[in-house]
């Protein structure tokens, strides 16, 4: 029986294990460790909290009262050094033993700094933390030239965030449009483009160095034949999951901890969820999704994995990004399509695409219409057939194709 389970890290991933035991009906001990001054949430980190619209109590997960409400002995500031599963204990970096029935690992990644000459500047910045954001915004005053290495989720808000504080931002990626897996190439274009239209400089082009020159930082990018000069660079090119406590207890980790469909690491006794979990479905080894929606659903699985209830239904992933004011949406296998319909056009304030295979939806992305999503949502969910005619008008309701 379950009497006693530790937490480690306080993401969504760890906050949401938490409230997901309490709310099954958990009532043993449970305690949820973490490095950080207390849980909060991390997609803000490169828009209100960034721009300084929103500080870091407006980010909490949850408020004090909360932990004290459902019970939950919050640990903060604290690392957790090792598990030692076998002999039922969670060390902390202090040496301090924490007995532990079920562990679970919500530790959450780093940034990836990947080995370009001259990365270790400390005018070369990266955003996974909100010490790091702490450290960014003061770099980002009107006028600073700001390189923006990478265009996906969190480089692109990074380049939006800069460009509406009145820097002059340059945003680079080596691939002609970032995000065309996943939203289609037409929407990933036309979000790319968007950038050019709220005065940020694109081009496609890796990094090959970073020359710190004490005033301001030269980079050399690859093709070019002089470097460019910034003052600050912000990279955004990916992360790297936490998995050395994974791997230290001995569990299987390959590019990831590796969990079965209840979030099950290689030894009973541990769980993983979140940004660091690799799930092993049906012998197949699937990407980890780095989602923040994902990481909720990864810890109401393991809560009832616990507790042993069933499982929630799995549902569609889907996450969000906000950019120039714009706010997208995205639901589904985007890549998996093979037919793409378009609803509304790339000029109206809302509209959406949806991708299809074998007369079904199986994905949908959208700008400024969350409704959409969620209609799509359902018919992935639920298998309904689309007629393209229909879903194509955006005079018809999208709750009525939910009917079949
Ligand atoms: C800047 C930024 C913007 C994002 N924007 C979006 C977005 O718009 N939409 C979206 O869907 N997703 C977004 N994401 C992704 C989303 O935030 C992540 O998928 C989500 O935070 C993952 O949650 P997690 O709990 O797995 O990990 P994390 O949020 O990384 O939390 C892990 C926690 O574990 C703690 N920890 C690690 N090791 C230890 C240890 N040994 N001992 C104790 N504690 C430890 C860390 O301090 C941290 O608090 C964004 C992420 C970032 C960084």
């Amino acid at each position: 029986m379950t009497e006693r389970v530790v937490i480690v890290g306080g993401g969504i991933a760890g906050v949401s294990t938490a409230g997901a035991l309490r709310a099954g009906g958990f009532n043993g001990d449970l305690t949820l460790v973490d490095a950080g001054e207390f849980p909060y949430d991390r997609p803000p980190l490169s828009k209100e909290f960034l721009a300084g619209t929103k500080d870091i109590k407006q980010i909490a997960l949850q408020s004090p009262q909360w932990y004290d409400d459902q019970c939950i002995r919050l640990v903060n500031r604290t690392a957790v050094g090792a598990l030692r599963p076998r002999d039922g204990k969670v060390e902390l970096a202090d040496g301090t033993l924490l007995p532990a029935d079920r562990v679970v690992l919500a530790t959450g990644g780093g940034a990836a700094r990947p080995p370009i000459p001259g990365i270790d500047s400390e005018r070369v910045h990266v955003l996974r933390s909100a010490d790091d954001a702490d450290r960014l915004r003061p770099a980002l005053v009107a006028g600073a030239r700001v390189l923006v290495v990478g265009a996906g989720l969190i480089g692109a808000e990074v380049a939006s965030t800069a460009v509406h504080l009145g820097c002059e931002v340059t945003l680079v990626d080596p691939v002609a449009t970032p995000l065309a897996v996943a939203l289609g190439p037409e929407l990933a274009t036309w979000l790319h483009e968007l950038h050019q239209r709220h005065g940020v400089t694109t081009a496609q082009a890796a990094v090959e160095s970073f020359t710190d020159r004490g005033d301001a930082i030269e980079v050399r990018l690859a093709g070019a034949t002089e470097p460019q000069v910034f003052d600050v660079v912000v990279l955004g090119v990916g992360m790297v999951p936490n998995t050395e406590l994974a791997a230290l207890a001995g569990l299987e980790v390959d590019r990831g901890i590796v969990v079965d469909t209840g979030q099950v690491t290689s030894n009973p006794a541990v769980l993983a969820v979140g940004d660091p979990a690799r799930t092993r479905d049906g012998g197949v080894l699937l990407p980890r999704t780095e989602h923040w929606e994902a990481a909720q659903h990864d810890g109401a699985r393991a809560a009832a994995t616990i507790l042993g209830t069933p499982a929630p239904a799995p549902a569609a992933s889907w996450f969000w990004t906000d950019r120039h004011g714009r706010h997208v949406e995205a639901v589904g296998h985007m890549d998996a399509a093979e037919q793409t319909v378009l609803r509304g056009s790339f000029d109206d304030t809302a509209f959406s695409v949806f991708g299809l295979r074998d007369g079904l939806v199986v994905a949908a992305a959208a700008v400024d219409d969350s409704s959409a999503v969620r209609a799509a949502r359902r018919m992935i969910d639920r298998r309904i057939a689309a007629d393209v005619g229909r879903l194509s008008d955006p005079s018809v309701n999208l709750r009525s194709l939910l009917r079949g």
